[in-house]
């Protein structure tokens, strides 16, 4: 049996990174997590070829040597799931489709034989089973959540690695929060499920062998969701693990909550953790008590980012306009915090409402809910609800808030403010040809072409001089920021 695995493209968004590609020799973020477990869940007799669509184009030899497509995508990938879609029921192949976009959207793809939803570690096996008998429903489903302590290890050898920045792993699926606007509960469950120290030993060992040295991030929903395991087990293995290692720094998705753990902190940082992304959301006390966000209710929330940074912990932080509770001034309230913060990857977006979330059950009953699908970008100015605010006046202020935090002079002064917060890295990076590739690439076209000239000289020296073991940080900040105010400016012209 021949499987294509394929993985449809991502548009242009604040987490492509597309622009900031140009700098290096790379094609993409990161290889597709989900596939290549699903890979690693299939029976061993049968042959696999990956196809990541944002690195390498799909080619009729490849369609005509597979039996079945597989195909996994996320709601912001869903313009390219419909065309390969087309494009493989033209071709006459078969398709077997999961992850979060099908399942959340199956009956949008007629097109598709078979849909395998949910988690897979439930649908995948009794589908293969009836595939096999010959007798495969169209949908598998389930509403349980599977332990993931029996979750293979990806296949990396199906990726080509060398083409990605960054590579994926997970340690745990769920969160026990339940702020109103997000799927991940309904979805994943508020049970948190964790993979063992040892899994994720060896799915790291597995990538260092390969070769791998670039950052790894782990995609949990919270990474803090079960701290006692991460103190007593994950953590300590990690150091240990990491004592002879060059490069592979971590990154993941924590909730602000970590700011009263100085204990945790210090672990995660000796593990090797550099950067997390929080949800911060808001400044306004009365828009967390609205959307339930209680982690983030009656904390000093710059207090808690400083003691992060300070610690050698970057935040990036997701913010939200448009609560109930919004009132007409959220938006200098937001660029005020983001700037004091030192935030320097604030990802800033409309309030929307995904299906399965008690946001999405109110705005309906209110009758508030413009339609049930979202871009699946968080910051391309786009809601599925109607703001009370009214949308013209949300727009407005929203526009001109990107506009202010992703201009030169803004964006630059957090990169400094964020610079001299931060300790000294603890672990040892690998400075590669890519390194020094960007570092000629940004003093050319940052430095000498770029409207943030002044603002990068200045980084450039002040870093240079004041704090030379953040230069690297420095240099690929400017160069993220060069994509972010592609992104921003392109939203809010
Ligand atoms: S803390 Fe994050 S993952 Fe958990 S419910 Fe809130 S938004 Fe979702």
């Amino acid at each position: 049996m021949n499987i294509l695995l394929v993985y449809p493209e991502f548009p242009d968004t604040f987490w492509s990174f597309k622009h900031a590609l140009k700098f290096i020799r790379k094609r993409a973020g990161a290889p597709p997590l989900g596939l290549l477990t699903v890979a690693a869940m299939l029976p061993k007799s049968w042959n696999l070829r990956l196809i990541d669509l944002n690195i390498e184009k799909l080619k009729q030899d490849d369609l005509d040597w597979a039996n079945y497509v597989m195909i996994s995508a996320m709601i912001v990938q869903r313009d390219s799931a419909t065309q390969l879609v087309e494009r493989c029921k033209k071709a006459g192949v078969k398709m077997i489709a999961g992850g979060p976009l099908f399942t959340m959207e199956y009956s949008h793809f007629p097109d598709i034989d078979y849909f395998v939803l949910n988690e897979a570690e439930l649908t995948l096996p009794p589908f293969l089973e009836d595939l096999e008998k010959g007798c495969a429903r169209r949908i598998y489903r389930s509403a349980k959540f599977p332990d993931i302590r029996q979750t293979p290890m990806p296949l990396w050898h199906l990726a080509k690695l060398k083409y990605y920045v960054t590579v994926s792993v997970q340690f745990s699926r769920g969160c026990p929060f339940g702020c109103d606007f997000c799927n991940v509960t309904s979805l994943l469950g508020h049970r948190p499920r964790t993979k063992s120290a040892d899994q994720m030993i060896g799915e790291l060992d597995s990538l260092y062998q390969a070769g791998w040295r670039g950052g790894v991030f782990f995609v949990d929903d919270n990474f803090i969701c079960n701290k006692q395991q991460l103190k007593t087990q994950l953590l300590p293995a990690l150091i240990n693990w990491r004592k002879d290692k060059t490069g592979m720094p971590f990154n993941t998705e924590v909730s602000i909550n970590l700011a009263d753990d100085p204990e945790l902190v210090n672990l995660m940082t000796e593990a090797g953790f550099d950067t997390i992304f929080v949800g911060i959301e808001t400044p306004n006390e009365d828009s967390l008590a609205e959307c339930n966000k209680s982690q983030n209710r009656g904390r000093d929330l710059l207090d808690s980012v400083r003691f992060l940074h300070e610690s050698g912990l970057q935040v990036q932080g997701g913010f939200i306009v448009g609560f109930d509770s919004d009132t007409p001034d959220i938006f200098d309230q937001q660029i005020s915090f983001i700037q004091k913060s030192g935030i320097v990857t604030a990802m800033v977006g409309l309030l929307q409402a995904p299906t399965g979330t008690r946001l999405f059950e109110r705005m309906e009953k209110e009758g508030r809910l413009v339609t049930h699908d979202m871009s699946g970008s968080n910051t391309d100015g786009s809601t599925n609800i109607i703001p009370k605010m009214g949308l013209d006046k949300l727009l407005e202020g929203y526009h001109q808030l990107l506009r202010q935090i992703y201009s030169p002079k803004y964006y630059y002064a957090r990169v400094l403010t964020f610079l001299r917060q931060c300790p000294l890295p603890k672990i040892k990076y690998h400075l590669d040809f890519q390194y020094f590739l960007a570092l000629w690439r940004s003093i050319i076209r940052l430095g000498l072409l770029g409207a943030e000239r002044l603002q990068f000289w200045k980084m450039f020296f002040w870093t240079l001089l004041r704090r030379p073991r953040l230069f690297p940080l420095a240099i690929t900040l400017s160069i993220y920021g060069y994509h972010f105010r592609k992104i921003a400016y392109s939203v809010a012209r």
